[in-house]
């Protein structure tokens, strides 16, 4: 008899596996991911001013399953609440790729989806999903508590349906995401994370993985030294 632990759960195509013990499984990982999201809220503009009453006693957002959670690395869900300017918006790749997979990304307030009111701004990333894989959006200047909720149920459905796979798409298309990056922040931008080793520790490495824009970062990527902290008596 095989061990439960060797049963594999995660369909890689999106298609039932033919084993009808794993396919239930699926479906129950599927739904206890879908109703146990931790959110990590990165609060880059106005737009978190909606979170406190959505989370609060009036909408009460907690008895969905969804809480708020200090670290990346036991989020599932990162919030971006607004604009993003670009020195934040390394922050929030930073951030991202911290978190363990699978994670979902959620754009609230117009300012991620086109730019909004700084869609002339030159210090304003525009389109959020150039940069990162973005699973919903929700719309609004800012959009109110319902929509926010409603956009959280959205996300809950597509990971019980099997489609929240939009992470995956981050490590199939990295050379197109690390391209956008490059071009904001200069060619000489890294992060500490190993986006290629975790493509291919997922199974997740294509064509687009690699291109252009990773030969760019071959050439100068080095080991992140800490900073030594200095203190002035
Ligand atoms: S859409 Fe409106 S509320 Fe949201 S970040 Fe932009 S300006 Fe602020």
């Amino acid at each position: 008899m095989s061990k439960l632990g060797n049963i594999p759960v995660n369909a890689q195509d999106g298609k039932k596996r033919t084993n009808p013990l794993a396919g239930v499984f699926d479906e129950l990982v599927q739904f206890c991911q879908s109703r146990s999201m931790f959110m990590l809220h990165y609060c880059t503009g106005c737009g978190a001013i909606e979170l406190p009453p959505a989370m609060t006693s009036r909408f009460d957002m907690e008895r969905l399953g969804i809480q708020p959670m200090v670290t990346p690395r036991q989020a599932d869900i990162l919030l971006v609440t607004g604009y993003v300017s670009v020195k934040t918006l390394k922050r929030v790749i930073l951030t991202y790729e911290q978190m363990q997979s699978p994670k979902y990304v959620i754009g609230i307030c117009s300012c991620t989806v086109n730019g909004g009111m700084y869609w002339q701004s030159y210090a304003t990333a525009k389109v959020l999903n150039e940069y990162l894989p973005v699973d919903v959006y929700i719309a609004g200047c800012m959009p109110r508590p319902e929509a926010v909720i409603e956009g959280m149920r959205r996300l809950m459905r597509n990971i019980e349906d099997g489609k929240g796979n939009a992470w995956k798409d981050y490590f199939q298309r990295y050379d197109y995401y690390l391209g956008n990056q490059q071009h904001l922040f200069g060619n000489d931008w890294q992060t500490p994370t190993d986006i290629i080793g975790e493509a291919r520790h997922y199974g997740l490495e294509s064509e687009e993985t690699y291109g252009e824009h990773t030969k760019i970062l071959e050439q100068h990527q080095q080991p992140l030294e800490p900073y030594k902290m200095r203190i002035k008596l």
